[in-house]
């Protein structure tokens, strides 16, 4: 649970209040019940004295009586008639005079004459005699203060002794006079013990229960508590009896006078409580109001609202903090902003991002969807080599450029973005691919002026690819992944416009998976590879004495595929140079096995355009071909026409070097390349292949002879073997050895054959090639 500042704040106020409060009504209840408690000690002890007198004086009026009456004339002669009916009647008239609760008169010895109560065997007669003092005596369940006077005639002739008992009425006066309340507890061995009290809290109920030997003390304990305190003092102490008095002041009376004092306190401290309360409302709101207008601030902030500001009239913190929370939110709106710029915005051309047309187009898809438009993707030819040439700088402003040049192409409608390093998307609304692509040979007509990027003027190809809603799809992003599908496939030149086909996609997705098994295999080493081996015959001699080796792959997968296939896959994503690593390793180790084993052939291995360019082609093919344990003239190197044109002299240096080496060098493919003459006059190879395109139809078609015939010529003429690739019928090699050629490869010769199958081929053929020559021997010796 959330408990607000301000209840806090008002909670605090009280708390302190209350707990100041406490402490001062705690602190004077206890000072007023020490002062009540000491007070009432003091008055006990000036009690104790007044008490002590109290008793004093009425045991000396005791003694006086007693001696007054020992004097008397009429009692002395009394006494002296010893007749017992006189003594009687005199003591009990004198006693009724004085109003003596007990009279008694002893022989000169000490024993007991006559008496008005038993006297117990407790009363020290004998030190009454002798002290004169007056003493406590115990009979009949009552205490009396007694006092004995020697009655002379002129010669002792007896003891009187009176007494007053002291009882209740006794400790009522005495309580008027000392003002406490008064106990008496008299304990004997013999008896229960006895009390006499003017407090009415005690009854004799109580006392019953008590233990003689520890009555006092433990009446003392009970007369000590929060309303009273008493003092104990012992009046007589026997041998078996103690008399004991105990003056109890009660505290109610002198407590009662700091009542209103604590009443007034307390009316005090609620008045305080509620003052405080209020005063702490009162703070508490004018200083948390601010704080909730900061919280409400601060919520909306998060909620990403910064447009109200915060209104603290305050020239304190919370002003401070208000007008700092005003400067973070509008701080924190310009970045916002500028953010959301940089998301939408290309910081190079200014142009829209993808996401921005993207949203644009979410945004519209519930009011106005487009459903029919077309995506153009353009991207520029080279531009990699450009930015290399004139630097990044310059590549970005040739970018700016180019987005200029669109922006003039375009309709209103049409939006540009830039959706890559080179490429940029045109978003046409209501447009066929049709249309689409009537702007894109318009934007390719307009670059053919050379643009003018930092004073160098550059002439840009680009190449583009077009999909359309709805004909190819209707999502945005599927039209785009088929756009970019189309410009993948856009060639330069005239190729350089690709509208998506339906089945692109698939195609590619094919290519994918192609590229990912092969690349397993090559990781797998070589696993579901292998080489097969197409023979070549030499025309002249009819002996096989080259064969190609053409790779095969059966993928588990994928099943057979074709190296047209998969070798441009391997080109593009990288794969070709393990993958021709593995078939250069494996064709020369089969080409030392078969030196060894006497099929002398030499094996054709073809080299990618890709591997052939690399710097150390040379070098790391002559340590493949060692150290499979074959010699470089065991192998021949197929290198293509178009292999060798992008860099003509890095060419002649690598096929140089291969030569030195002592490898064959055969140019494939020889017809389908354009490359000039004078630069085919340069190649240090030793073998043509012409193309099978021409040679297929040789038979049939009408073209094809002359510009076979011709190649042939032209390689005779630069000192090369030429090779016909594609022979499939007899006709076609009648006439390719009527023109002269050297060599034929073809179905109509073998297909590729596995390598256990073209040994034995080549075995059968050889053999049947000398019968044939030994045959044609003897034919010719029996001619001479
Ligand atoms: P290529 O170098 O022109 O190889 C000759 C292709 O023509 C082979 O196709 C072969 O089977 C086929 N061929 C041979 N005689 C005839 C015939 O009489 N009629 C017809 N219609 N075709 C014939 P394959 O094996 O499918 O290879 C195709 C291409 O794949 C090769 O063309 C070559 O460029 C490439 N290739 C094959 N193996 C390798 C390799 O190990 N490394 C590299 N880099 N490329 C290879
Ligand atoms: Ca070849
Ligand atoms: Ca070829």
């Amino acid at each position: 649970m959330q408990i607000k500042f301000r209840t806090q704040l008002i909670f605090a106020f009280l708390m302190v209040t209350a707990l100041a409060l406490a402490g001062t009504i705690l602190l004077s209840a206890r000072t007023a019940d020490e002062t009540v408690r000491s007070g009432a000690d003091r008055t006990l002890r000036v009690a104790e004295q007044v008490f002590a007198q109290l008793m004093d004086d009425a045991g000396a009026q005791l003694r006086e009586r007693v001696s007054l009456l020992s004097e008397d004339f009429g009692f002395k002669q009394a006494i002296a008639t010893s007749e017992r009916q006189t003594i009687i009647s005199v003591l009990a008239n004198h006693g009724a005079r004085i109003d003596a609760e007990m009279m008694f008169l002893l022989a000169p010895d000490g024993s007991v004459l006559e008496t008005t109560h038993t006297l117990d065997s407790t009363v020290s007669l004998e030190s009454l005699i002798r002290t004169g003092e007056t003493q406590l005596l115990f009979s009949e369940r009552k205490v009396y203060q007694v006092a004995v006077s020697a009655v002379q005639a002129p010669d002792l002739i007896a003891w009187v002794g009176m007494g007053y008992s002291i009882d209740v009425e006794l400790a009522r006066q005495l309580k008027e006079l000392a003002l406490t309340d008064v106990t008496f507890i008299y304990a004997s061995e013999n008896t229960d013990p006895t009390i006499i009290t003017t407090l009415p809290a005690l009854t004799q109920r109580d006392i019953d229960a008590l233990d003689a030997t520890s009555a006092a003390d433990t009446v003392l304990s009970r007369l000590n508590n929060d309303s009273m305190i008493s003092h104990r003092f012992t009046l007589s102490s026997k041998a078996d009896s103690q008399i004991d008095v105990i003056l109890t002041n009660t505290m109610s009376t002198a407590l009662a006078e700091w009542r209103p004092w604590e009443r007034g306190l307390w009316v005090i401290g609620l008045a305080s409580l509620l003052f405080s309360g209020f005063t702490g409302w009162l703070i508490s709101r004018s200083a948390t109001r601010p704080v909730t207008q900061l919280v409400q601030a601060a919520q909306a902030i998060t909620g990403g609202n910064y447009e109200a500001p915060i209104n603290v009239r305050s020239s304190n913190e919370f002003g401070f903090l208000a007008d700092s929370m005003n400067a973070m939110g509008t701080a924190v709106r310009e970045r916002e902003q500028k953010i959301l710029h940089q998301a939408r915005y290309d910081a190079i051309t200014q142009l829209p991002t993808r996401q921005y047309i993207a949203e644009t187009l979410d945004a519209r898809a519930t009011s106005e969807p487009i459903t029919k438009y077309a995506t153009l993707l353009l991207a520029v030819n080279k531009f990699d080599q450009l930015t290399e040439a004139y630097g990044m700088n310059w590549g970005d402003e040739l970018l700016r450029l180019l987005a200029q040049t669109l922006g003039q192409q375009v309709r209103a409608t049409d939006m540009i973005a830039r959706v890559g390093r080179d490429q940029f998307l045109i978003f046409c609304a209501e447009s066929s691919s049709a249309t689409a692509a009537n702007l894109a040979r318009q934007i390719d007509h307009a670059l053919e002026r050379p643009l003018v990027c930092s004073s160098i003027e550059v002439k840009i190809d680009v190449r583009m690819g077009i999909a359309a809603s709805p004909e190819h799809g209707t999502a945005l992003n599927d039209l785009l992944r088929r756009a970019a599908i189309a410009l993948s496939r856009a060639g330069v030149g005239a190729d350089g416009l690709i509208v998506y086909e339906d089945g692109q996609d698939l195609r590619l997705m094919r290519q994918l998976r192609v590229t990912q098994r092969l690349q397993r295999a090559i990781a797998h080493g070589g696993e579901g590879l292998e080489l097969h081996y197409q023979p070549k015959l030499d025309i002249s001699s009819g002996s096989v004495d080259q064969v190609e080796a053409l790779l095969r792959w059966t993928d588990d997968e994928l099943g057979k595929v074709f190296p047209d296939e998969f070798i441009p896959l391997a080109e593009s994503s990288g794969d070709i140079l393990p993958l021709s690593e593995w078939v250069l390793a494996e064709a020369a180790s089969r080409a030392a096995r078969w030196r060894e084993e006497n099929v002398s052939v030499k094996v054709g291995v073809n080299v990618s355009g890709r591997d052939f360019m690399r710097a150390d082609f040379v070098s790391r093919t002559i340590k493949t071909v060692t150290t499979a344990g074959a010699r470089p003239e065991d192998l021949v190197l197929e290198v293509t026409e178009s292999a060798t044109i992008d860099n003509i002299e890095q060419a002649i240096k690598h096929l140089s070097e291969l030569r030195e080496a002592g490898f064959i060098l055969a140019l494939d493919d020889f017809g389908t390349g354009f490359s000039s003459l004078s630069q085919l006059k340069h190649l240090p190879v030793h073998e043509l292949k012409i193309d099978k395109s021409f040679v297929l139809n040789l038979s049939t078609d009408s073209d094809d002879p002359k510009i076979v015939r011709s190649t042939i010529e032209l390689g005779h003429n630069l000192g090369l073997k030429v090779v016909a690739e594609g022979v499939e019928d007899d006709a076609s090699l009648k006439m390719l050895a009527d023109m002269g050629c050297d060599s034929i490869q073809g179905y109509l010769l073998a297909r590729p054959l596995a390598q256990d199958d073209f040994t034995k081929w080549w075995r059968n053929h050889e053999s049947e090639r000398r019968d044939r020559q030994t045959s044609a021997e003897i034919v010719g010796m029996g001619n001479a």
